[in-house]
This record gives structure tokens, C-alpha cells and sequence, in this order.
């Protein structure tokens, strides 16, 4: 009943402790470990519920644990190993602040990028190296349009307040880039889908990007 029973990494661990989290909440106790034991999620999880670390722990887990193929030098396009999506700008940059405090001192990289705002000084922080990238889906297939990110190398796969991204009509974009991922050569990717509702279009989402997934309602 405590993060420090849960395997994590002495790095994360010590960030845990560092923002003062001492007891996971329930849908930490309980996605956590299904994540963490490589297991497809669907979410049911409000603001407030502590979902943000739900899924960041496990992805920067298996990212510091993880072996990866070397990730292409020189080209200007990034190449994440997670990708977060989220419904809004101010979504976006809280969790890309939580998950770099989270991340700190691992060497993990996160890089946010959202709509509404210009591109270049995200382009800049994506040049530098991303590991988890968070974004919009409108301004994610702008930089795959670009050629600025690819989602080749992408092991795990966030999305957040899903039914908010598709009340905001951002399923095409979404369709999209999670194709991009379905595309040779792949590993196996870990899908976690948040949402508060389960309308039967979240539904559909959830039976053709998850696969062999629990759904948790807590
Ligand atoms: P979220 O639902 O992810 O937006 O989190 C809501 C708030 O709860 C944020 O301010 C988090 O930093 C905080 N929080 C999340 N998990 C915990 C925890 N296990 N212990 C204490 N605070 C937490």
C-alpha cells in the first residue's frame, strides 16, 4: 500500500518520495502494476484521481529499464519512445510538468508540443532528444507532416481524457497517428486509455488500439 513496494526504480522512487507522494491513490494501486506487468488499460479516471501518475510511472519505468535499438543520429527527426496525447494546451503542460519532476535525474527527456502556439521552440526541444513526448493530436500531425517526429520507435502509447479529445473532434487525428504506429517495423506497444465516460465511441477506440486490455473502473 506504499510506492515503495511497487518496483520502479530507485530513481523514480526518490521522485515519488521527493513530490511527497506516499500512498498511491486507487487508480494508482490498481493501473500501476497492470501497466507495469505489460498489460493494455482502459481507465476510467476523473481529474483529480491521480491519473497523470497512473501512467507516467509506468512508462518512465520501463524507459529507464528498458533496452532500446539505437535511436537514428543526425536526422532532424525525433524519435520518441512514448507519446502522451491530451485534449488541450493546459493539459498538456501539466503533465509534461509532473512528468519531468517525475523524470528527474533518470535521464529521461520529455517534450511537450501543443496547438495554438509557435512551432519552432518545440521543434528546437525536440532536436535535443525526446524519450516521452506529450502533444495535441492537431500539432502532433503537424511535426509528422514535417517529418519532425516519428512514432517508429514508440513502445508505449497514453491517452488522456479520451472522450474530451473526441467531443473536441480530434478523432481523425488520432486515428492517424496511432496508424503511424501500426506501421512495420514495430514492437509491441502498451496502450493506456483514460476517460472519465464510456460512450460506445470510446468503446471503439478501445477495442481497435488496445489489445487483450483490462478495464479498470475504480
Ligand atoms: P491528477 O488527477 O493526475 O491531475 O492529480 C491530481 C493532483 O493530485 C495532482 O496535484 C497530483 O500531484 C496529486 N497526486 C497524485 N497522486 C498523488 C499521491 N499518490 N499522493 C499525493 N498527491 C498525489
Amino acid at each position: 500500500n506504499a510506492f515503495s513496494e511497487i518496483d520502479l526504480g530507485d530513481a523514480l522512487n526518490l521522485n515519488i518520495r521527493r513530490c511527497k507522494y506516499v500512498k498511491p491513490t486507487p487508480v494508482q494501486r490498481h493501473a500501476i502494476p497492470i501497466s507495469i506487468a505489460g498489460r493494455d488499460l482502459m481507465a476510467c479516471a476523473q481529474t483529480g484521481s491521480g491519473k497523470t501518475a497512473a501512467f507516467c510511472f509506468p512508462i518512465i519505468s520501463g524507459i529507464m529499464k528498458g533496452q532500446y535499438a539505437q535511436r537514428p543520429r543526425g536526422s532532424r527527426t525525433a524519435y520518441p519512445l512514448a507519446l502522451i496525447l491530451s485534449p488541450t494546451r493546459e493539459l498538456s503542460c501539466q503533465i509534461h510538468d509532473e512528468a519531468r519532476k517525475f523524470s528527474y535525474q533518470t535521464g529521461v527527456r520529455v517534450v511537450v508540443a501543443y496547438g495554438g502556439a509557435p512551432i519552432n521552440q518545440q521543434l528546437r526541444d525536440l532536436e535535443r532528444g525526446v524519450d516521452i513526448l506529450v502533444a495535441t493530436p492537431g500539432r502532433l500531425v503537424d511535426l509528422l507532416e514535417r517529418a519532425r517526429v516519428s512514432l517508429q520507435m514508440v513502445q508505449y502509447l497514453a491517452l488522456d481524457e479520451a472522450d474530451r479529445m473526441l467531443d473536441m473532434g480530434f478523432e481523425p487525428q488520432i486515428r492517424r497517428i496511432v496508424e503511424q504506429m501500426d506501421m512495420p517495423p514495430r514492437g509491441v506497444r502498451q496502450t493506456m486509455l483514460f476517460s472519465a465516460t464510456f460512450p460506445k465511441e470510446i468503446q471503439r477506440l478501445a477495442s481497435d488500439f488496445l489489445s487483450n486490455y483490462i478495464f479498470l473502473a475504480v
